[in-house]
């Protein structure tokens, strides 16, 4: 039906990067639209010409494009609807509700000390509300609107339950159009909720104190106002408000620590939200099970090992060939390679990020050109160095993993040898670090030859 479509919205300033928290908001957004065969649309609110950049405009885009956040139709560009809102701002005036200010800064700084000294909230005192007379030389004046003067705003938040704000506490004749004919932030934001068809608007309740203000637009304007969930923060691990302190905050960052965006929505969706006990929600999880309804009341919490854990969890269950594809942008080819798959899967088993395997890879691709100290000091002995001289005699035709396995028990038995005595030296030889994925897989990579070579180089050291 269409006049019951749900029609949310993502509406970030360009300020910078997409920052995680509007992910988050963003993230709800969709998914409510989504899961609801309804619309999700980006506004971009570029009104403050001098804080907003196109860099940071394409940054939101960037990382949308990463996470898979497609929006529907044509962004919104606030920069674009400036005769819009001015339309808007005429037809208040012509129906007498809203009215111009004449007040100069001067006056309303002297009302504000005025205020101060009184210990009152500071507040715009109505004196040109009913202004009828003839207006002060030189003064472009503001526009304000003719907002309640008593009573209650209360908003039925989908998340916070009622909240009522008593007027007298958090309104006045508010501007809606600066003296330069600039509409203001909540002017605009109600304009384009309005006219986009917006019925659903999740966002930050650090956007609580604004939505009174709305409402009396909302109602000036005779427009529905939406429904509103105002979703509370994420704080750092410290309990205090998220910030890089408590590591990344810009989404794209994620990407280059080798963070896998099913795990940062994954991550994300778990913030503020959850379903019983469950941790792991693929996209279509999200889409079956969330709904706004049941986001959190109370704050949540950065928690960095969390997101590594389900990083670590997407790491070992995507596709092959997803996996083969993201590690392009580590510069690790596993598709060029032979055995590429198995070894992307045996790195998988063992890697928290992206960064963290294409490390990993990268020891076993290339011959070590040193051996990690250590390693070499407790595993390369006269002893080790034997038995790897004799191993290499024994390697000829390429197996795989199993192969390798079964070989190298029969070659231990024959030689009275155990695992141990042979595995660690084995492993600094061919990688130059006693860490490495299962060692029979690192053979079956490798291969007889390759295999024979790291050997022999070890030999030839002489520490
Ligand atoms: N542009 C606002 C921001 O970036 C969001 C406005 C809203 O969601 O209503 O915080």
């Amino acid at each position: 039906m269409q006049n019951s479509q749900i029609v949310t919205r993502f509406a970030p300033s360009p300020t910078g990067y997409l920052h995680i928290g509007g992910l988050r908001t963003a993230l709800y957004n969709y998914l409510y639209a989504r899961a609801n065969g309804g619309k999700f649309l980006l506004r971009i609110e570029d009104t403050d010409l001098k804080r907003n950049s196109e860099e940071a405009t394409q940054a939101i885009k960037e990382a949308f494009a990463w996470c898979g956040l497609d929006h529907d139709g044509e962004v919104t560009y606030q920069s674009r609807r400036f005769d819009v809102y001015k339309e808007y701002v005429q037809k208040l005036l012509a129906e007498g509700k809203a009215y111009k200010c004449y007040m100069s800064k001067d006056e309303l700084d002297a009302l504000r000390a005025e205020q101060e000294a009184r210990k009152e909230r500071p507040k715009y005192d109505n004196r040109y509300r009913e202004f009828t007379g003839t207006p002060p030389a030189g003064v472009e004046p503001v526009i304000r609107i003719k907002a309640p003067l008593s009573g209650e705003i209360v908003i039925d938040d989908g998340i916070k339950g009622e909240v009522k704000f008593r007027v007298e506490d958090i309104l006045d004749d508010f501007i809606i159009a600066r003296s330069d004919g600039t509409p203001t932030y909540n002017f605009t934001v109600v304009i384009d909720d309005a006219l986009m068809g917006v019925t659903d608007v999740i966002r930050g309740d650090d956007h609580l104190s604004n939505t009174p203000k709305q409402i009396v637009l909302y109602d000036a304007l005779g427009f529905k106002a939406p429904k509103f969930y105002h979703v509370a923060m994420i704080n750092g691990e410290d309990g205090s408000k998220l910030s890089k302190r408590h590591g990344a905050t810009d989404v794209m960052e994620y990407k280059r620590m080798g963070y896998l965006p099913e795990a940062l929505l994954n991550f994300l969706v778990r913030l503020g939200w959850s379903h019983g006990n469950d941790e792991i929600f693929c996209m279509d999880d999200m889409l079956k099970y969330f709904d706004p309804h049941d986001i959190n009341k109370s704050s949540s919490t950065y928690n960095a090992s969390k997101l590594e854990w389900l990083n670590a969890h997407y790491i070992k269950t995507l596709p092959y060939d997803r996996l083969a594809k993201e590690m392009l942008e580590f510069e690790i080819d596993f598709k060029a390679m032979p055995k590429g798959e198995v070894l992307l899967n045996s790195l998988r088993e063992r890697s928290k990020t992206l960064v963290e395997m294409s490390q990993s890879a990268r020891t076993i691709i290339n011959a070590p050109s040193a051996y990690d100290e250590k390693a070499y000091a407790k595993f390369i002995t006269p002893e080790s160095k034997e038995n790897l001289a004799k191993f290499a005699e024994i390697l000829g035709e390429n197996l795989d993993a199993k192969g390798y396995e079964e070989m190298t028990g029969k070659f231990l038995e024959a030689n009275g040898l155990k695992l141990k005595d042979l595995a660690q030296a084995l492993r600094v030889a061919l990688t130059g670090n006693s860490v490495s994925p299962g060692i029979f897989e690192v053979l079956e990579v490798l291969g007889a030859d390759e295999t024979k070579k790291r050997i022999r180089n070890i030999l030839k050291e002489n520490k």
